[in-house]
């Protein structure tokens, strides 16, 4: 018996792990973290696993980042929390503001939340809100694409196009209309990733012809479909969506919760398409991967349909711990390190070091669809059918084996790692990936 044993017995008796069939943790290694340091997190036994997906996607700057732990610890001396209906607080009102900044004073008006489940609900209540106050009130249904994720709380559930999840509570849930994915692997010979985008655009437009007067919103994950399995798609899908939203009057909702905060190699992935949405969500890197806080940032217009004197016109949504400081304080503190250290362009270079590490996988016979967008990188393995249900479970195990923290989706193996990998860094994870790939399919 050993400490990390001992720890993950206790684990699974009293805590019910997310999204998990709890039993295949009988044969699947449950993890007890003790400590992070940059991009490596350690268990109990002093085993480490360079954290190749940022912990959900969340972390930026590694683990115990020593610029976010001071801010943290700045802030601890001031204020921890204080509701923010009545009050304010200078790190709310300062994050407000530089993410302003950075859409131009387009998306000027920020409204918080813990999670991004909450942050897609909050959009969505405010589309639908924003019409009813406009004398529009029919206009209370949604759009999300094919193997859309936007969550999953049953608000979030209408917009989410996952078949496991939909099955499971269906009838729990308000349907939103599904349009087709620009996901560029569809491509037929000879079509272009951009061929594929107006494609999809075409169906959206035909939905739009029929029922854009009962239709609030369009949802959208710009540039990459991640929990659909990384599908990426060409920006000129979301020019088409913008102009058809302006043509149709129908909002655009960017859900950047994963795409967002310099992931696909702007700040907002929208930028790579050059348009702005009618809200952006934003969650998981904006804190750094420390603590939960989501927001949806829209435009003055849309602030305006809601400034009254009657409350029932006012947005109706709060959570206890709206715009907490110490979340704000992490937020402030990622930005910071964003502008010093000039991450977007040095991120650039650090791609670069990992594309080029990945290439015998790029290579491989049992790879398909190699495709990186900024600092995500995904590809499928060209598998069995009867393989491919294990093989998630079977690429996790054996990656821990070789200390890399890799979780596939499907037959999707991706990447995303957080912004401060090192030339060696990224030569491991490339050697060791590529070994861990071997051992499950050459098996
Ligand atoms: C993770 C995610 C969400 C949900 O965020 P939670 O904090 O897990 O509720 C919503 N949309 C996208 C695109 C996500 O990746």
């Amino acid at each position: 018996m050993n400490a990390t044993h001992d720890i993950a017995a206790r684990s699974l008796a009293a805590v019910w792990h997310p999204c998990t069939q709890m039993q295949h943790h009988e044969t699947v290694p449950l993890v007890p973290v003790s400590h992070g340091r940059g991009a490596w997190l350690f268990d109990a036994d002093g085993k480490r696993y360079l954290d190749a997906i940022s912990s959900w996607w969340v972390n930026l700057f590694g683990h115990a980042n020593p610029r976010i732990n001071a801010a943290l610890k700045d802030q601890l001396d001031l204020l921890e929390h204080a509701m923010l209906a009545g009050f304010t607080h200078e790190p709310v009102i300062r994050l407000s503001e530089q993410l302003g900044a950075l859409t131009g004073g387009v998306l000027g008006h920020c409204f918080y939340a813990s999670d991004g489940a909450s942050a897609v609900e909050i959009a969505l209540k405010m589309s639908f809100h924003y019409w009813r106050n406009s004398g529009q009130g029919e206009k209370r249904e949604f759009v999300c694409l094919q193997g859309s994720y936007h969550g999953e709380t049953i608000g979030a559930l209408a917009v989410t196009d996952v078949a496991l999840f939909r099955d499971a509570y269906g009838p729990l849930v308000q349907r939103a209309h599904v349009v087709a994915s620009p996901d560029a692997r569809q491509a037929q010979p000879g079509e272009t990733a951009a061929d594929v985008a107006r494609r999809a655009a075409q169906d959206l437009e035909r939905l739009l012809q029929e029922r854009s007067g009962n239709i609030a919103a369009i949802i959208v994950e710009p540039l990459v479909q991640c929990a659909a399995g990384m599908a990426m798609h060409d920006p000129v899908y979301l020019q088409e969506v913008r102009r058809l939203c302006d043509t149709y009057g129908v909002h655009l909702i960017a859900d950047e919760i994963a795409v967002g905060c310099g992931r696909t190699g702007s700040f907002f992935a929208c930028e790579q398409a050059g348009i702005w949405p009618d809200f952006v969500c934003l969650s998981k890197g904006i804190s750094g991967g420390y603590l939960p806080l989501s927001l949806v940032m829209t435009r003055d217009a849309i602030y305006q349909a809601f400034y009254d004197t009657d409350v029932r016109r006012g947005f109706l949504h709060s959570h206890s711990y709206t715009g907490n400081p110490l979340a704000c304080r992490a937020a402030l503190a990622t930005l910071a390190i964003f502008e010093d250290d000039k991450v977007l362009e040095r991120n650039r270079e650090r791609a670069a070091q990992l594309t080029a590490a990945l290439t015998p996988l790029r290579e491989h016979r049992r790879v398909k669809h190699f495709r990186r967008q900024g600092m995500i990188w995904a590809f499928d393995a060209d598998i069995p059918d009867d393989a491919a249900a294990s093989f998630p479970r079977r690429i996790f195990t054996q990656a821990l084996q070789r200390e890399l923290l890799v979780r596939p989706i499907g037959r999707t193996v991706y990447l995303m790692p957080p912004y401060i990998l090192d030339p060696e860094d990224s030569a491991l994870l490339g050697a060791r990936l590529l070994d861990v790939f071997n051992d499950v399919v050459e098996a």
